[in-house]
């Protein structure tokens, strides 16, 4: 990257837990602090913009209340919420030997006296990049015999149902949704969380496309749709089905791509004809008249675009209503239309050297000798408050290690995450960058370094480019990466493996799989090499290398990678299984259509801030004044407001079995009536200590095992 004294640009790329993986251009002054952080123009999907987060990310990395240091609980300092502001008085400031060095104890005596599987590892994508993701902390953790996380809180019941049609998570490419004539957006709030994709659609929509928005709030995406189609949640199965049935009687699908390319059909078609237009209509809301006006348009629309985003399978039936939506492009020929298709997830398209990254054959050398048992993330409150009481569980928890996540705020059935990690008997290590909800409960606080501050590798789930993030700046206070923390944990447990003293350009190459020959072993990365990489910062993977002469039509030829190497309607894998090899539409449990729902009549979503990354960016006051109109408020449709003598900016209590918040009443007629609204704060800056995942249930997914946030009934009433 060019140099021009007295300023450095160094090419990083920022890991925060979004589609657009941005190539970040840092200007470092002659102090070596870094001055502006701007989008890289010359990167196809960045072209030099960048978020409203991360635009202002040096207010992050130099915020005056960072973690810097190692710290201790004080001795005799309970666990449990701080005033904001206040943390510092009840931890000690330690020397990062003083730190590791108690640690490595504490966790030896831990798996001594439990068992190595009373360790609890708990991380998710608080970093994206390749090493920071997953790599020496995963060593460490199969060295060690800890349990292993079952990392299903955000994206394992789309990721698999995507998986069950297609094999890999393939896409359209981002830059060819400038093409469409319709944009369907799915679940998928691009203007709010997938802005790179935004301008393509623009550009689209000036040459005339259409862009629909089924969603069941208004989101800044639907609120400039053409058109807004505010579905009940968990009912898009429903609502895909209701569409192919359409599209199959009216004779819009696309035959010869269904007799070349899929498998099934004939039993999806048989399904489909249960789903008339009036019997969705009744479930999602909609008319019969819309549900046929949607499937016809999109059916005869070409090129038409499907983005599909993960809200969609944060409900019960999420896995199933992700399996049937994908499959549309496949029934009408979509895929076959440059810029039409479909885009949940680029990332099948990364094939990382996991192997080496992560080891799992060091479990062999742990104490139990094979891979350790798998903890669901998304059970976290059953996992610290419940595993252990029956012998088939093996041990319960006695040592909760967190990075790269604040389960504190973000894990479903906060009560009971909390009264987890209240437990004296816990041992609770958090790497961090400030305090938050979790750091309140933890022994020992460690220092995590930003995206400018470490070296990483990364691909993307929005596009197809491999890009290499070089450390800008030189990380504040004693501030260390994940690579380096749990390498130096290894070596301080005995652990003598000559992985643990990687570095992490030696990561990134084995991530890569540099060959002799200086060129990536991994599937379409064969032509990447470090030099190409230090000198480029992003290098489009093999069958994206020039889309304008080979544009690239995901799923249109050759064997895909399913069982039947076909595009599956009907999965011989579930019906093997015993389940439904078909889509179909099953209420969930809490949903209006369920009994519980006499007594906690209202379907809550419990949604994602525009400003925030899940709970990332939520204690700085810049990102906090942008996303005040909904602070600690409850969005309620009128007539549900009226019927419980709500008035609009009044205080409410909204309640379930789980837990109960005081939240301001606000007035929402684009909501269905029956459903109501709250944003993901954190607890300890929302009224009463309690943000909405106090209502949130850990209930799984169909599919996946994932968390089920917009499956979620309460009741509301005058507090
Ligand atoms: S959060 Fe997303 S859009 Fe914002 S800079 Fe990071 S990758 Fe780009």
């Amino acid at each position: 990257m060019a140099t021009s004294a007295p300023f450095r640009i160094v090419h990083t790329v920022c890991s925060h837990d979004c589609p657009d993986s941005c190539a970040v251009l840092v200007t470092v002054n002659e102090e070596g602090r870094a001055v502006k952080v701007e989008g890289d123009p010359s990167q196809p999907v960045t072209r030099g913009f960048l978020c409203g987060k991360v635009a202002k990310y040096l207010d992050r990395v130099y915020a005056p209340d960072r973690i810097l240091y190692p710290l201790r609980r004080k001795s005799g300092a309970p666990k449990g919420p701080l005033q904001r502001g206040s943390e510092h008085e009840s931890f000690e400031r330690v020397s990062w030997d003083e730190a590791l060095d108690a640690i490595a104890e504490r966790l030896t005596q831990i798996s001594e006296n439990y068992g190595p599987e009373s360790i609890l590892p708990y991380s998710y994508a608080g970093t994206i990049g390749v090493l920071g993701y997953g790599s020496m902390d995963r060593r460490f953790f199969h060295r060690m015999g800890a349990s292993q996380l079952d990392r299903t809180i955000c994206s394992e019941a789309g990721g698999q149902a995507w998986n069950l049609v297609y094999g890999k998570k393939y896409g359209t490419p981002t830059e060819d949704v400038r093409l469409a004539r319709l944009v369907l957006a799915w679940g998928a709030n691009i203007h709010g969380n997938n802005i790179h994709l935004w301008p393509f659609v623009e550009e689209a929509r000036h040459k005339g496309a259409r862009l629909i928005v089924i969603d069941p709030y208004r989101t800044r995406t639907a609120a400039v749709a053409d058109w807004h189609i505010a579905i009940r949640p968990g009912t898009d199965a429903a609502l895909a089905l209701g569409m192919m049935r359409v599209i199959l009687d009216e004779g819009l699908e696309d035959r010869a791509y269904i007799s070349e390319m899929t498998h099934g059909f004939e039993r999806l078609a048989e399904r489909a004809r249960e789903y008339t237009p009036e019997r969705v209509a009744a479930w999602t809301g909609m008319t019969a008249a819309d549900i046929e006006q949607l499937a016809r348009e999109y059916a005869t629309t070409r090129p038409a675009m499907l983005r599909l985003n993960y809200g969609v399978q944060r409900s019960e039936n999420g896995g199933t209503a992700v399996r049937a939506i994908a499959m549309l492009p496949a029934l009408t020929g979509a895929w076959k239309h440059r810029g039409g298709g479909g885009q949940l997830s680029t990332s099948g398209a990364f094939q990382w050297n996991k192997q080496a990254l992560e080891r799992p054959d060091l479990a062999l050398a742990s104490p139990i000798g094979r891979l350790a048992r798998v903890v669901n993330m998304s059970e976290l409150g059953r996992a610290l408050t419940e595993l252990g009481s029956h012998a088939e569980d093996g041990p319960a928890v006695k040592a909760l290690f967190v990075y790269n996540s604040n389960p504190g705020a973000v894990a479903p059935n906060h009560n009971a995450v909390c009264r987890g990690m209240m437990r004296d008997d816990l041992f609770t290590v958090v790497h961090e960058q400030f305090f938050t909800d979790t750091t309140d409960y933890a022994d020992y606080i460690l220092p995590a370094t930003t995206f400018l501050e470490h070296t990483d590798v990364q691909g993307a789930y929005g596009h197809y480019f491999v890009q290499l993030s070089k450390q800008a700046i030189k990380p504040p206070g004693e501030a260390r990466p994940n690579a380096w923390l749990f390498g130096q944990l290894a070596q301080r447990m005995g652990f003598t493996e000559a992985c643990f003293r990687d570095t992490p350009e030696e990561m990134i190459r084995q991530a890569l799989a540099i060959g002799a020959d200086g060129h990536s072993k991994n599937a379409n990365m064969e032509h990447v090499t470090m030099e190409d990489l230090e000198r480029e910062g992003h290098i489009p993977l093999a069958f994206y290398s020039d889309p304008e002469k080979r544009p690239f039509l995901p799923y249109t030829s050759g064997s895909v990678p399913t069982p039947s190497g076909k595009v599956e309607f009907f999965s011989e894998t579930l019906a093997a299984a015993g389940q439904d090899g078909l889509p179909g539409f099953h209420p969930s449990v809490e949903s209006r259509w369920n009994e519980r729902a006499t007594k906690y009549p209202l379907e809550l979503l419990a949604r994602k801030s525009d400003n925030y990354m899940n709970s990332t960016f939520a204690n700085l006051p810049g990102h906090r004044k942008m996303e005040a109109r909904t602070s600690h408020r409850i969005e309620m449709h009128p007539t549900d407001a009226e019927s419980r003598g709500v008035v609009e900016g009044e205080l409410v209590r909204v309640f379930n079995d789980r837990g109960s918040l005081e939240l301001t009443a606000m007035l929402n007629a684009s909501l269905p009536a029956g459903v109501v609204a709250a944003r993901l704060d954190w607890a300890k800056l929302s009224p009463g200590g309690a943000n909405i995942n106090a209502l949130t249930s850990e209930r799984l997914t169909d599919i996946g095992r994932g968390a089920t946030f917009y499956s979620t009934l309460v009741e509301v009433a005058k507090a």
